[in-house]
């Protein structure tokens, strides 16, 4: 799962991106509207946590012009306008939750959770392939039925392959899934994660993970 999260403070931005990341989302954290429109054009993300209060422009002006536009993923607003109008004009914009600020971690990862399972109704859940079972709630993975033990990024790196089961999947496009952003992206430890994930699940023996060579990788 992929976040966006537009916040200008740079002690709650880092707070947010390692709290969301250490619980196996990836995380793309920017700092003004004019970022987050940047990102957007770049990549999908799963959800957007966004501040109101940005250097170049109010949060609830962001959402009221991705909405028009189209824009469908779920957005939870955290602010410290934390008002019943404040709320409701949010809510009315077409913000999905409204969290006031300050807050805890533990309920900002409920609340996205919470998000991601509303808009997994009409998505599966639970994801499953050869054995392997990848809850999307839990962030718990299964091979045969034992539990297998991942860290985020092989864990994100599990959930690309299983949301795209058979497709052979460029390097480019499982990197930009996994890592925040395209400077970051560094295709040597894409094949250091690849090699960590193989030897956790493929201990039948069995290919889960085909090498294409010269592409990438698909799942088998
Ligand atoms: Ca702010």
């Amino acid at each position: 799962m992929k976040i966006l999260v537009v916040e200008d403070s740079d002690r709650l931005g880092r707070f947010l991106q390692q709290g969301l990341s250490e619980c196996s989302y990836t995380v793309n954290w920017v700092r003004s509207c004019a970022a987050a429109n940047d990102a957007l054009v770049d990549t999908n993300y799963d959800a957007i946590v966004l501040d109101l209060g940005l250097p170049d422009g109010d949060g609830l002006d962001l959402l009221k012009s991705w909405r028009a536009g189209g824009f469908k993923e779920p957005v939870l607003i955290l602010s410290a306008r934390d008002g019943v109008q404040d709320r409701v004009k949010g809510l009315d914009l077409g913000a999905d939750d409204y969290l006031p600020k300050p807050f805890s971690l533990e309920e900002l990862l409920a609340r996205v959770r919470s998000l991601v399972r509303r808009q997994s109704t009409t998505k599966q859940v639970v994801l499953e392939h050869a054995g392997i079972k990848l809850d999307l709630l839990s962030h718990t993975v299964q091979n045969n039925g034992q539990p297998v033990d991942l860290t985020s990024r092989e864990y994100a790196l599990l959930e690309v392959f299983m949301q795209n089961q058979g497709r052979i999947l460029p390097r480019t496009l499982i990197s930009e899934k996994i890592w925040a952003s395209h400077f970051d992206v560094d295709t040597n430890l894409l094949d250091v994660y690849m090699s960590r994930l193989r030897s956790k699940l493929e201990t039948s023996g069995k290919t889960i993970f085909k090498t294409v060579r010269g592409v990438g990788y698909q799942m088998v």
